[in-house]
């Protein structure tokens, strides 16, 4: 493709995205097709011969458009928000367009400085002291899996100069809520925790992590003559957006010398609001945290942004310093490639400040704000209504609600709740998650995306009890 058939070729793109976004609401919000339905309609060998775009083009919408579910949907209520502002998406494509990796500082300069400038710009938006230095990674599963390797390193006095974990004669512990996400288990296993030495702490009824439990679980592995390397909390569970009290748990880990990490993969987008950063109390005690900016905050997906104080381990753990990487300028730049474990960089913070830029922290700040009001207002009607329930506690956009009618009860109210949630998510009008709390089917209302207002929750609402009065069991219908 030559420069000016991209020109041609990218403007009908960027119109067919404008277009996407300014129509999505009338499409069902979760894709109608059968598994395998996409793979029978793609030829099975690629073509031999180039092809037009236009042909492309002409398969994007008859092929692959029903095969999606829309996340930028306003009926969009499924797992997380993960918002892709149009500013970040136009972030996203000079980052690609421009083609240029971040090797190392020499590599593309700008690529470097500007994520330092952005994440310190996230830093102070989110209230995090000077101490903190971030950095740019794909995911939060990539981000814990360094958190953890780190804390192994950290522990095990370093692979490079001892036998790392390897050549303890005590197996290293790791301890996490039972709430805590199912990425901080693989990176436990990745980072080379087995099963056996990950605790799942207890949690108290509003699913935060108990200290006092914690406590004991160090104690009893001490005790028998384990090592406790590393603790997880988390800033806004996945099922509720539940909050370990990070000041207990920080002082946990200061006594016994353990690396603390905060998964804030969620919750870290609503610290830009000082009425929510109770939720941080004590996240200056942490020696690392992640933050997904491309959950709620709403940069394109991918940009997770993983925070340390002590930069000189995290480079320690992970620097690479090939010859052919190397310039005379090392000693007085960061690279990048040395903060995590990819070599090639791609120019994310481009998106990032894309967003900051065009949206301003204010514009950031009133739109969670929308989405924690309209959290509270469902809550509201929720309460209000005889034979529902809300399950835990709304601290942020999530509502976890249940349908319980008098007569429906463990297996049976599960079956109701399955039920009624896959009919809405099968009508195309919302999509919503279920997922288990204490032993049960409950669903998840996850609030936040970004054409998302008040009558949307309110036809949500609407909804969801004429889903759950038809998807009854006869009897009680
Ligand atoms: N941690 C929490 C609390 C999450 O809610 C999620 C995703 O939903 C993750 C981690 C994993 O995020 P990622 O997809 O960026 O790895």
């Amino acid at each position: 493709m030559t420069p000016d058939e991209f020109r041609r070729y990218g403007h009908q793109l960027i119109d067919r995205i404008a277009d996407y976004r300014s129509n999505v609401a009338s499409l069902p919000v979760m894709a109608q097709v059968e598994p395998g339905q996409l793979k029978a309609a793609l030829p099975k060998a690629p073509p031999q011969q180039a092809e037009p775009f236009e042909a492309l083009f002409a398969d994007v919408d008859r092929l692959i458009m029903p095969g999606l579910s829309h996340w930028q949907h306003p009926s969009f209520f499924g797992y997380f928000p993960s918002n892709g502002t149009l500013a970040s998406v136009l972030g996203d494509y000079l980052s690609t367009g421009l083609g240029v990796l971040g090797l190392s500082w020499q590599s593309s300069p700008a690529l470097t400085e500007l994520e330092e400038t952005t994440t310190d710009w996230l830093r102070q938006m989110v209230g995090l002291s000077a101490q903190w230095s971030g950095v740019i990674q794909d995911t939060a599963s990539t981000c814990t899996l360094l958190a953890l390797i780190c804390a192994r390193e950290r522990a095990s006095g370093y692979s490079l100069v001892s036998g790392g974990m390897q050549a303890l004669d005590k197996p290293l512990i790791i301890y996490v809520s039972r709430q805590a996400h199912s990425s901080v288990d693989k990176a436990a296993l990745l980072a080379g925790f087995g099963k056996d030495n990950i605790r799942y702490v207890e949690t108290d009824a509003d699913f935060a992590l108990l200290p006092a439990a914690l406590e004991q679980a160090i104690q009893a592995d001490l005790a028998a003559g384990l090592q406790p390397c590393a603790i997880v909390a988390t800033t806004g569970t996945t099922t509720t957006t539940a909050s370990d009290p990070l000041a207990a748990i920080g002082a946990i880990a200061r006594t016994h010398g353990l690396w603390f990490h905060v998964d804030s993969a969620m919750a870290g987008s609503a610290m830009l609001l000082p009425e929510c950063r109770w939720m941080w109390d004590g996240i200056e005690q942490a020696d690392s945290l992640v933050l997904n900016a491309h959950k709620w905050l709403g940069v394109a997906f991918d940009c997770s942004l993983y925070y340390v104080r002590d930069q000189e381990h995290l480079i320690r753990v992970m620097s690479t310093n090939p010859s052919y990487l190397q310039s005379k300028v090392d000693s007085e730049v960061k690279n990048l490639r040395d903060w995590g474990i990819p070599l090639g960089r791609r120019f994310r913070a481009l998106k990032l400040w894309c967003l900051i830029r065009a949206e301003g922290v204010e514009g950031l700040q009133q739109r969670l704000r929308r989405d924690l009001a309209n959290a509270k207002w469902l809550e509201a009607q929720v309460c209000n209504a005889p034979d529902w329930q809300v399950l835990a506690a709304v601290n942020l956009q999530t509502v976890c609600l249940r349908h319980a009618p008098a007569g429906l009860a463990g297996e049976e109210l599960d079956r109701h709740t399955l039920a009624w949630a896959d009919a809405l998510n099968q009508s195309g009008q919302a999509y919503v998650t279920p997922a288990i709390l204490d032993g049960r089917w409950m669903v998840r209302i996850s609030i936040g995306a970004l054409p998302t207002e008040r009558e949307h929750v309110a036809a949500l609402w609407q909804h969801m009890q004429q889903a759950a009065a038809a998807s009854l069991p006869p009897p009680l219908r």
